[in-house]
């Protein structure tokens, strides 16, 4: 395969303009494809040529594999990035473009295969002696025999979707009595959600870390690895923040992990980029959990701390290029956090704030990288993630990382929809994540909507006196109905926000 001339991005939004920029910097062509929503998108105007491929639905549009290729050979690209999401993980799609002749920047169709079951991942993975949580190697027959399985590994268990992803598909079982029950739900929950009910057992990990690994093959058999993210903040299973590297791994503990993240992605013949993931428990003692076959959300820490941009070497593998380093001549520097900016309201149990971004003014300066997809006046479109933007800072420390996220977050200027900002500055702000002692269980144990609840600083006079005014009432009364627009823009609310 030579080189790559003109690239089809099979997505949207941030991901689909990042990968773009990266292309266009190595000289390679774009083509962006949208739906009706998308038709004022960035990533259309960026593109040299832009594509409409069907109405707003992704399953009418971002999800048309024929169309997809389709478009791909009229407009005479040669290869596609699937970004994340949509078909980036799909086998189907990834097989069907390399039969058009066309070169899939991502793994073999067999890797994302074998990676998509969690089941069939553990096995392949345990032949090269990667740690797994204790638990059930097969899909769950007979429930009898589940249940006394159960018991030898103690509760609490965790049942878990083999097909499942996103967080779904997964239950906690803490006692024997209700295993059954649990048992039947998350069958049909499997089924449903993802037409395959086959569930296994595993250790619950009482109060676990969310660690995963960067690696990236090439065709050639290399595999390295780029390195830890620590993806502990989670909401609903979901990340929030994620930082690179995690403030817990020791240099012997890091290179452990490393080297068996190495090692499942030898498990599965693997090239591109890919991510290992670990869970780590109190005692430091690291499990596979899974491995997602794609670029992640949360790839740019990785690239501030190693200066690597993945996106180009992801197009270099896919082009037949062989790692352009060894293991040995990566390091790390500094610290990098990544900050999800959801059009959802935190107050209001994050339910989804679709809305037109009447202010968007984004933070500027040095170690600050905005990876988003939408200019001020933009909607954001219902159809798909309501994710606004990443804000990914960069510094020194990890503490001087946090100070400048913080104000990152009050500079960020948005108003028209609720946005997760004030969230994040919140677990920013928190002792217990700038202590680094803290687990996935963050969230649960320390956020409620009342440590949003604005009210202004003493030695924040002016603004104080305005509000006093403006509202009408007493302190009492701003702090209870929280400062809303148009008394206060929302840069100034990103300011109040404490705890
Ligand atoms: P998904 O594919 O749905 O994302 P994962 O297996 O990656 O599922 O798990 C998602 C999250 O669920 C993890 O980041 C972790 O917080 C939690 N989790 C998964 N397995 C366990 C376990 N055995 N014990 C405790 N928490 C777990």
């Amino acid at each position: 395969m030579g080189k790559i001339k003109k690239l089809l991005i099979a997505n949207r939004g941030e991901i689909a303009l990042r990968i773009m920029r990266s292309a266009r910097e190595m000289g390679i062509k774009t083509v962006a494809v949208y739906s009706e929503a998308d038709r004022n998108a960035l990533h259309v105007r960026f593109a040299d040529e832009a594509v409409c491929i069907g109405p707003p639905p992704s399953g009418e549009s971002y999800l048309k594999m024929d169309t997809l290729i389709e478009v791909a050979k009229q407009t005479q690209a040669d290869a596609i990035h699937p970004g994340y999401g949509f078909l980036s993980e799909n086998e189907d799609f990834a097989s069907r473009v390399e039969k058009a002749g066309l070169v899939f920047v991502g793994p073999s169709a067999q890797s994302i295969k074998l990676m998509g079951s969690k089941l069939a991942a553990k096995e392949a993975v345990a032949k090269f002696n990667v740690p797994l949580v204790p638990g059930t190697s097969e899909p769950i027959q007979d429930v009898t025999n589940a249940q006394k399985i159960a018991k030898e590994i103690g509760y609490p268990i965790l049942i878990k979707a083999s097909a499942g992803g996103g967080g779904k598909g997964m239950r906690v079982v803490e006692s024997e009595e209700q295993f059954i029950e649990q048992m039947e739900r998350a069958v049909s929950e499997a089924t449903s959600a993802f037409g395959d009910g086959s569930v296994f057992i595993e250790k619950y990990v009482t109060q676990p870390r969310h660690i995963e690994f960067q690696i990236f093959g090439d065709k050639h058999g290399n595999v390295i690895h780029l390195f830890e993210r620590e993806c502990s903040v989670q909401r609903r299973h979901q990340k929030v923040i994620e930082e690179a590297p995690s403030s817990v791994l020791t240099p012997e503990l890091r290179n452990a992990m490393g080297e068996a993240a190495v090692n499942v992605a030898r498990a599965c013949n693997y090239y591109g980029a890919g991510t290992v993931e670990f869970i780590l428990d109190e005692n430091l003692n690291f499990y596979f959990l899974e491995m997602n076959t794609r670029l992640q959300v949360e790839h740019p820490v990785t690239e501030m701390v190693t200066g690597v941009d993945l996106v180009k070497l992801q197009l270099k593998i896919a082009e037949g290029e062989k790692l352009p380093f060894a293991q040995h001549e990566l390091s790390l520097h500094g610290h990098a956090i990544e900050a999800r900016v959801y059009a959802e309201d935190p107050a209001n149990n994050f339910l989804p704030d679709i809305g037109t971004l009447k202010t968007y003014q984004r933070p500027q300066g040095n170690g600050i990288r905005v990876d988003d997809g939408f200019e001020q006046g933009m909607s954001i479109p219902f159809y798909y993630d309501p994710m606004i933007a990443k804000l990914i800072c960069h510094a020194e420390t990890r503490e001087m990382a946090i100070a400048k996220t913080i104000r990152a977050i009050e500079e960020y200027e948005i108003t028209g929809v609720e946005t997760t900002l004030g969230f994040c500055k919140f677990v920013m702000q928190h002792n217990a994540f700038r202590s680094g002692n803290f687990d996935t269980k963050f969230v649960e144990k320390y956020f409620t909507p009342e440590v949003l609840i604005t009210a202004p600083e003493p030695e924040d006079e002016l603004l104080a006196a305005v509000l006093s005014t403006v509202m009408t009432g007493t302190k009492k009364s701003t702090a209870e109905t929280g400062v809303s627009e148009p008394v206060v823009s929302k840069w100034k609310q990103n300011r109040l926000v404490r705890k």
